[in-house]
């Protein structure tokens, strides 16, 4: 009865077709297994208009603290081509030691683990001497706007506070116990566009080709680096991800060009002051690039993207020890500690407690054929349970 087995944890999961923004019974099979461990279940449903209904599921086991999150997404991205797949997506095939299925590793595979540990360590020794809690969302794939930033509002409103985080999103490039990371980059992107006159392409004096000025700011962005990396983390990065014209006319000079960018940040920077630091850019090249001698400042304009990410580190050396030492001790490897790759939801969850993520082996997260290896899960299994073991020993003491 006990869901101690991560193997049949994630073929139950693997087997919900539970597709962003569908349920897909994944949450309810999720809480079957919670249940009997004497978890207390929320379904909390988030709306917001102009997106999908989601539904969320948050459930603890306990009421004291030290208290210790789980955070996760039963939603998964969709199967692209269905007849490419060796196994069917959702069928939890296994084969040559792997299991196969859509959310294989992103991250079901994470969330049977965790299950299957909570379940040995109350197996063991009991309920854990404080709280532990998942906090599922169906909506980490999609726009992540009814998914984990709703569903902590809704739980720090009714007076959850939590003491420490675990994503369990696949987080090793290669091999269980490459990589923990402890931070992300931030993300900030953004818009330019630039506004010329048109014109005949034989006589520009009497036009301002917009091709010169967006060729001037996006050089500007591009060079010089921004920095040469921090402490934890890499340099910072912008690419210029589209240039758009759109005209069809050789013989036409274009009345506006625009551009998008998108930076990842390293710690040296806020999104506001990334932000200070384009617009000085761009200023400057405005008024002296080498594309538009004689002519009067480039005249452009700038949308941000609304919602920049925030780049975070964490410094708790309570969760990271636990963590890390838990890693060491089941496969005798020292795991990276990184802030490398994209954002996650652990961004949201930094404004309420410390945040760390470690998961599967990531390399066919949103492939066809996503699959893991069999091995993998039961030591991920026996990691978190060392982990939970072990956090609770260090937060208690
Ligand atoms: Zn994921």
């Amino acid at each position: 009865m006990f869901p101690t087995d991560p193997i049949s944890n994630l073929s139950a999961l693997i087997r919900c077709p539970s597709v962003t923004p569908a349920e897909g019974g994944a949450l309810s099979a999720l809480e079957g297994m919670l249940a009997p461990l004497g978890f207390t279940l929320d379904r909390v449903m988030a709306r917001e208009a102009g997106t999908p209904d989601i539904e969320n599921l948050y459930a603890r086991l306990g009421t004291e603290g030290p208290h210790l999150m789980f955070a996760g997404h039963t939603d998964v991205v969709p199967v692209g081509d269905e007849a490419a797949w060796t196994h069917p997506p959702f069928s939890a095939v296994i084969a040559g030691g792997e299991m196969h299925g859509r959310g294989a590793v992103d991250m079901k595979g994470g969330i049977a683990c965790f299950v299957a540990a909570v379940a040995r360590h109350i197996e063991k020794h009991g309920r854990p001497k404080g709280s532990i809690s998942f906090l599922i969302t169906g909506d980490e794939e999609g726009p992540a706007i009814n998914g984990t930033i709703k569903l902590l509002e809704w739980a720090a409103q009714k007076g959850e506070r939590w003491d420490a985080c675990l994503v369990g999103e696949p987080t090793n490039p290669d091999n269980l116990g490459d990589m923990i990371k402890i931070g992300r980059r931030g993300s900030l992107s953004g818009r330019i566009t630039v506004h010329g006159v048109q014109g005949h392409a034989a006589y520009p004096h009497l036009a301002d080709n917009p091709v010169r000025g967006i060729l001037q700011l996006t050089q500007a962005l591009m060079d010089p680096p921004f920095d040469t990396g921090t402490e934890n983390f890499q340099p910072s990065n912008l690419e210029v991800t589209t240039i758009d014209v759109g005209n069809a006319a050789v013989n036409v000079i274009p009345a506006k060009a625009s551009a998008a960018f998108n930076i990842r940040f390293n710690d040296r920077w806020t999104a506001e002051s990334l932000k200070a630091e384009i617009v000085a850019r761009l200023g400057r090249a405005g008024k002296d690039g080498a594309l538009r001698p004689g002519r009067d400042p480039v005249r452009y304009d700038i949308v941000w993207n609304e919602r920049p990410s925030h780049v975070f580190l964490t410094r708790n050396n309570a969760l990271i020890d636990s963590l890390s030492g838990a890693v060491e001790a089941v496969t005798g490897r020292r795991p990276k500690l990184s802030t490398t790759g994209g954002t996650s939801d652990a961004r949201f969850i930094k404004d309420y407690c410390p945040v760390v993520e470690f998961g599967l082996v990531g390399q066919t997260m949103h492939m066809v054929d996503e699959r893991v290896a069999v091995a993998d899960l039961d030591t991920l299994t026996e990691i978190y349970e060392t982990f939970i073991a072990r956090w609770f020993g260090h937060a208690a003491a």
